[in-house]
């Protein structure tokens, strides 16, 4: 079944600040694009939208952020009627030219032919499986935040913040100003790996200086920071009672907390890249494969764009630049009239958030060691209950020493979440297992359906 769309359709996946920044470019330029995304509304995730009826002020809900939060919303508001918006809707596959949705509140199914994808995907939260992490009470960072932003409620009357990442302080703080009781932030990453990217992260300028206010008003307002923690394992019968970590001194400690958010930065969202075949390039400092992406935004498949966090992760601001950067790419390629000193000015804007980008990795280091020593009986893939002893006895079975194999001997993978959320850690525990480097053992292939999708779903039209 095919849409009314026209067959030239040049189709932008996702409505946060990259899309919202690729759409508008695309419409100046007389170009009226399908925008298409699972979410009710625009925004994305920093900008997320509250649902109907919730009358939160725009202040509360995105503190320094409202500013740019009522500039997005208000440019993709602009938009409305020049471009063609499908929103509730997942792209759940991408094949042969056409682009293949469902509505997520009416099961019904679509496919767009499309001449150009500008795809703007976002990311999503890291995690690293410990003891006690499906717990109930256990959430990932950008879970506890979204709770906070989306439903004005809290994940726990004692939270702890565990982790490493600039949300760690950022969504503590959220929390506190909110009114929950912060029990402690405890991070991962050390002291002096922050000192020394300091070079790098003064050119993140006023993020950079939120960063540091956020932690002082933590400490200011009497909660504990701890830095270059090991987390041990959450405790717990019937839900988390407590989080035990051990001191950058090698003490061990416990926390006691009715909930947890945790989580070692973020990953691209990247599979609908992967459907539509963009090869992908190991990121050391990320230490994550993502798609093969070039600084104006154009893959190596001709036609298809990516830009945002789903490029690659560089926060919010580069977000909106590289959306603009790659819609302006795409009117290039295609012979139209396009802005080539704006062009410039963001490749160069761009520039210096990638100094900024590598600052974070080397500040927020990724648990290497910790991934490295996840215990034999810690589930890993939550979906199919796979726990790491048994992926590294179908390792040592079979001599599986890539991603690809281990999912189809173990099923780590095979579920619901698709690897989104266990891939990171079961690619830790191969490559751990086998001496190798992490990304000599790949990575799970995206494959469609990207998020489940009904057996039996509604004809479109
Ligand atoms: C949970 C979470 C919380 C965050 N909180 C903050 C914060 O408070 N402050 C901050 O500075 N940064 C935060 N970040 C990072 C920040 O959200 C990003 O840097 C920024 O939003 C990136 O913009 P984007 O347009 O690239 O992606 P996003 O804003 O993530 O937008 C991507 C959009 O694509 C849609 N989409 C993805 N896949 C599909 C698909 N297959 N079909 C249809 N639609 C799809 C999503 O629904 C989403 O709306 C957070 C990230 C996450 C994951």
């Amino acid at each position: 079944m095919s849409d009314t769309a026209p067959d030239n359709a040049i189709v932008v996946i996702g409505a946060g600040p990259a899309g919202t920044r690729a759409a508008e470019t695309l419409v100046k330029a007389g170009v009226k694009p399908v925008v298409i995304d699972e979410a009710p509304k625009s925004g994305g995730q920093i900008y997320r939208r509250q649902p109907d009826g919730f009358r939160r002020p725009i202040e509360d809900l995105y503190g320094y952020e409202a500013p740019k939060a009522r500039a997005v919303h208000a440019a993709f508001d602009g938009l409305s009627d020049r471009i063609d918006y499908r929103p509730n809707t997942l792209v759940w596959e991408v094949r042969e030219g056409l682009v293949h949705t469902i509505d997520n509140a009416t099961d019904k199914r679509g496919s767009l032919p499309y001449a150009a994808l500008v795809l703007a995907t976002g990311a999503m939260d890291r995690v690293v499986p410990m003891p006690g992490w499906t717990l109930p009470g256990v959430y990932t960072l950008g879970g506890a935040q979204i709770a906070l932003k989306f439903q004005g409620c809290a994940i726990g009357s004692r939270v702890v913040f565990a982790g490493s990442s600039p949300l760690l302080y950022l969504v503590a703080y959220q929390y506190a100003k909110a009114g929950a009781k912060v029990e402690a932030v405890i991070d991962t990453a050390p002291f002096a790996a922050k000192v020394k990217a300091l070079p790098d992260l003064v050119l993140g300028g006023s993020t950079f200086a939120k960063g540091l206010y956020y932690v002082g008003w933590l400490r200011a307002h009497g909660v504990r920071c701890v830095s270059g923690a090991t987390l041990l394992r959450a405790e717990g019968k019937d839900g988390i009672e407590a989080l035990v970590w051990r001191d950058s001194g090698g003490g061990e400690q416990r926390t006691a907390c009715d909930a947890l958010g945790y989580g070692f930065g973020l990953k691209s969202e990247s599979q609908v890249a992967d459907l539509c075949g963009v090869p992908f390039r190991f990121d050391q400092g990320q230490r994550q494969f993502v798609p093969e992406v070039d600084a104006a935004g154009r893959t190596p498949v001709k036609g298809v764009y990516a830009c945002g966090d789903g490029a690659t992760v560089r926060g919010a601001d580069a977000a909106e630049l590289a959306g603009e950067r790659a819609a302006l790419a795409l009117l290039e390629d295609r012979g139209q009239a396009f802005d080539r000193a704006r062009a410039q000015a963001l490749d160069a804007a761009l520039a210096k958030l990638n100094r900024f980008r590598r600052g974070m990795d080397a500040a927020f280091p990724f648990p290497v060691e910790m991934a490295k020593a996840i215990a034999d009986d810690t589930i890993v893939c939550r979906c199919e209950a796979i726990t790491a002893g048994e992926a590294r006895k179908w390792m040592r079975d079979l001599g599986a020493m890539e991603m690809n194999r281990v999912k189809a001997f173990s099923r780590v993978g095979m579920g619901r979440c698709q690897g989104r959320v266990c891939g990171t850690g079961a690619a830790e525990v191969v490559a751990a297992e086998c001496g190798l480097p992490i990304e000599e053992v790949g990575r799970l292939r995206g494959q469609a359906p990207v998020k489940p999708v009904p057996l039996d779903p509604a004809e479109g039209e």
